[in-house]
């Protein structure tokens, strides 16, 4: 190969290795030298965190709740995000701190269906398994109270409504598979408004039932594209906005923060109040790619998500704010970082969950309940006694 074609070649590998905004670093590591790969990223989408003020009276009535779960959301995935903004993220207004540990009943690591239904219904069960204890008995949601207790309900996610974390506030099945069983669930009076993806799951199903007459007979309001979601200001809402889950962002644009911005102006008007559920669906699916831009644009898209519930819960007054994980993906750990360029270096040591607790920031009256480390089914418990909602007879 002559010189100038070898130069060519040479210039057109740098060329790719530093476009995009991500660079890979190799290095050698621990006792056996094994290597490691560095990503770094510098991310165009940063945002500008505004000043959440402190509430002026923590010890108001909670009224509202609203739970926010990165799934696979560790704090080194929250460090990268931070890294990523200017060292600047509006969680870092959810300033009462703890750490819940995410092991399920028949594993130390555990999936989202069985840490869902820990955080949604306040029981340790086998992984997999959605609203139900680990002999397969129904176990209500918090949701389900909720709305037992005369509150209107929620959740918005960016994968398909059917999928396990958004199912274990809705549905009760022994498997996080029986997506088109989930999916009845959801056609009922105990939710207000869903937004997410899985439409096939409503309207193109293996029993030819189409489920979305059930709905708008429910009364929901049924949107299939995002852009019809900004006519919908009241009553119950049901938009199913892709066959299956949601694009990556930044494909699918600001859809999570003004669906979440929607589901609060919703709910809030029903002067009894209201539970939510957000939920980072695609911070864990960059962990299981070992995708390091994928996880920093996921990070920053679900603070931003974050910032929309703060910024309602900073005027009311009376709305507890809560925000987790379900467990950690990807093993991180944040190696490197210029802050004033927003380059941050994330390195995976694995592309399945791991173990490890994970964070909990809480916002609002009552979030100096969520301090300390607990199990993750305290955090059902802790929502319970903010709602102030009697004990549920087991
Ligand atoms: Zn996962």
């Amino acid at each position: 190969m002559n010189l100038s074609k070898l130069f060519l070649v040479l210039s057109l590998l740098l060329i790719l290795n530093f476009s995009f905004g991500q660079e890979t670093k190799k290095y050698l590591q621990g006792e056996y030298n094994k290597e490691v790969t560095g990503q770094v990223y510098t991310s165009p989408h940063q945002h500008k965190v505004d000043q959440i003020q402190a509430i002026a009276h923590p010890n108001a009535e909670i009224r509202n709740v609203i739970l926010l779960i990165g799934d696979g959301m560790g704090l080194a995935q929250v460090f990268a995000g931070f890294s990523a903004n200017n060292d600047e993220l509006y969680i870092q207004y959810a300033n009462q701190t703890g750490f819940q540990k995410t092991k399920s009943k028949n594993k130390y690591k555990t999936d989202s269906a069985a840490a869902g239904t820990a955080l949604a219904c306040g029981t340790k069960t086998n992984n997999g398994a959605i609203g139900v204890d680990s002999d397969g008995n129904l176990v209500p949601s918090i949701l389900e109270i909720a709305s037992e207790n005369g509150k209107a309900t929620g959740v918005v996610v960016t994968c398909a409504i059917t999928h396990a974390t958004p199912a274990a506030f809705v549905a009760h099945t022994g498997s996080r598979k029986n997506t088109a069983d989930i999916a009845k669930f959801f056609v009922s009076d105990k939710i207000d408004v869903f937004i997410g993806g899985g439409l096939d799951d409503f309207s193109q199903r293996a029993d030819n039932d189409d489920l979305i007459p059930e709905l708008q007979e429910k009364g929901f309001q049924v949107v299939t594209k995002t852009e019809e979601l900004h006519t919908i200001n009241d009553g119950k809402l049901a938009a199913l906005l892709k066959p299956g889950h949601l694009e990556k962002y930044p494909e699918r644009g600001d859809i999570l923060p003004q669906s979440t911005a929607k589901a609060i102006d919703i709910l809030s008007k029903d002067k009894d109040g209201f539970f939510l559920m957000v939920e980072g669906s695609q911070i864990d699916w960059a962990g299981h790619d070992m995708d390091f831009t994928y996880l920093v644009e996921e990070m920053l898209d679900f603070d931003r998500a974050v910032g929309a519930a703060l910024k309602f819960a900073e005027k009311d007054g009376h709305t507890l704010v809560i925000i987790t994980a379900d467990h950690e993906t990807g093993g991180l750990s944040i190696h490197d970082a210029n802050l004033a360029e927003g380059s941050v270096e994330g390195r995976f040591s694995t592309d399945n969950h791991s173990t490890i607790m994970v964070p909990v920031f809480a916002y609002g009256p009552g979030a100096e309940l969520f301090t300390g480390i607990y199990e993750n089914t305290a955090i059902f418990q802790k929502m319970m006694e903010s709602f102030k909602f009697a004990k549920e007879k087991k």
